[in-house]
């Protein structure tokens, strides 16, 4: 190394390890639609992770409340206002099975910063995560931040997008410590049956690895399909296993960011020593608002899940009639995952889209219409669509694909 690099090394203006963070496509792809919404563009934006209804008006009286309470002006724990963890533990027991004490819960902004906690909590540096591909694009970076290696296993369209125990155990090694398991999954709404919890689960008991359990999209669950906690079907795997989850997508809560990580109490204990040196406590306004929505009934996700039933079953119809387009059937969450590979490569208006980057590129310019690429998931090929937006967007925006790709020569 000559004497300028080290001293331009020693000058960096950013660290390494955060340079080497990758922008979230998702956030990127909705910006851009955004950006030229304001300019005036007539824009179908099918890249938000979010519900496009309100929070139920009894959560947000809950929060207004809270505001005109003065024990909410001022700092409170740091792992959660009490009454929120136990809440937060009896609406696991209600909802998934899944009993924890409030001492195994830990209140985090939002989910996102659940899922960072967690993998800072838990890794060392050189320790692996197998991450079931495709994967929700932040995943590998608090991974990698936490100086973990995210081994990525890839899963066919064909297997459902649902990673097997033979491909788990192919990608182990002396070195991994975790396996995420999201299910239902954000990017391709597959959901597990509970055999293959089980079975993957009791993969992980006897390895000893630890689970990272992603249950955000726990009530999004659709056409017979049922969500089950990996935890509950495989209890001898609590010692070592996470759930991560939120009132973000149940209760149409995204911008409260309010999360939450349940986990081993030693583990739950050293995480909030982590995050009170972070964050200290989570905005007690938002906190009192999500002690609203986790306490009350779930009848505002039971109307959101109808909505959101009928939008996927119209998208992904209209999707498999475009000509070069197929789409696995969504069986949770609010994401179409169909692929492109067939339009790939082909004239479309003159010009040659080889990736889906290329190709959702060229959607917004000539069809303002904007999806998530991918590549964004470890799945070139394939593009996310969030049909969390109302029927007549979505009807509108799939037909202009649509049209667009009549123009498609080989
Ligand atoms: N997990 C998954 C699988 C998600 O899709 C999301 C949101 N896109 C989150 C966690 C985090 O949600 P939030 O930070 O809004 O609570």
């Amino acid at each position: 190394m000559t004497t300028s690099s080290t001293a331009a090394q020693a000058t960096a203006r950013v660290s390494a390890r955060v340079s080497a963070v990758t922008p979230s496509a998702t956030l990127a792809i909705d910006a851009k639609a955004k950006q030229l919404r304001a300019a005036g563009a007539d824009v179908v934006g099918f890249g938000a992770g979010e519900p496009d209804f309100p929070t139920p008006p009894e959560i947000v009286e809950a929060a207004v409340a809270a505001c005109r309470d003065p024990r909410n002006h001022h700092y409170t724990p740091t792992a959660g206002l009490p009454e929120l963890r136990e809440a937060i533990a009896a609406k696991t027991a209600r909802d998934s099975g899944y009993t924890a004490a409030a001492s195994q819960v830990l209140v985090t902004n939002g989910g996102k910063h659940a899922v960072y906690t967690t993998f800072a909590t838990l890794l060392d540096p050189g320790d692996e995560v197998l991450v079931p591909a495709p994967y929700w694009t932040t995943y590998p970076e608090p991974i990698r931040l936490a100086g973990g290696v995210p081994v990525v296993v890839e899963t066919s369209e064909s297997a459902g997008f649902k990673a097997t125990v033979d491909q788990l155990e192919a990608a182990a090694t002396s070195r991994t410590k975790v396996l995420l398991f999201v299910s239902p999954s954000n990017p391709t709404g597959a959901v597990y049956p509970r055999q293959q919890i089980e079975a993957i689960g009791r993969l992980a008991a006897e390895r000893g690895w630890w689970v990272v359990a992603d249950e955000i999209y726990e009530h999004l669950v659709y056409g017979g399909h049922e969500h089950h906690s990996m935890p509950v079907v495989v209890p001898e795997i609590a010692d070592r296993c996470v759930v991560l989850n939120g009132v973000a997508k149940t209760y149409a809560m995204t911008g409260w960011r309010v999360g939450w990580m349940i986990g081993p109490a030693d583990v739950v204990a050293a995480a909030a020593n982590l995050q009170s040196h972070l964050t200290s406590n989570v905005n007690n306004v938002a906190q009192r608002a999500a002690l609203a929505a986790v306490s009350g009934d779930l009848s505002a996700v039971a109307r959101m899940r109808a909505a959101f039933d009928h939008r996927r079953r119209t998208m992904h119809r209209m999707l498999n009639e475009i000509e070069g387009v197929s789409c696995f059937e969504p069986e949770g969450a609010f994401y179409c995952f169909p692929s492109f590979r067939r339009v790939l490569g082909r004239d479309l208006r003159g010009r040659r889209p080889a990736t889906t980057l290329e190709l959702a590129a060229q959607v917004l310019e000539e069809a303002s219409v904007a999806f998530v690429p991918g590549e964004a998931f470890g799945a070139p090929g394939y593009a996310r669509f969030s049909y969390a937006l109302s029927e007549d967007d979505l009807v509108r925006g799939i037909s202009r694909i649509g049209d667009l790709f009549a123009d498609l020569k080989d």
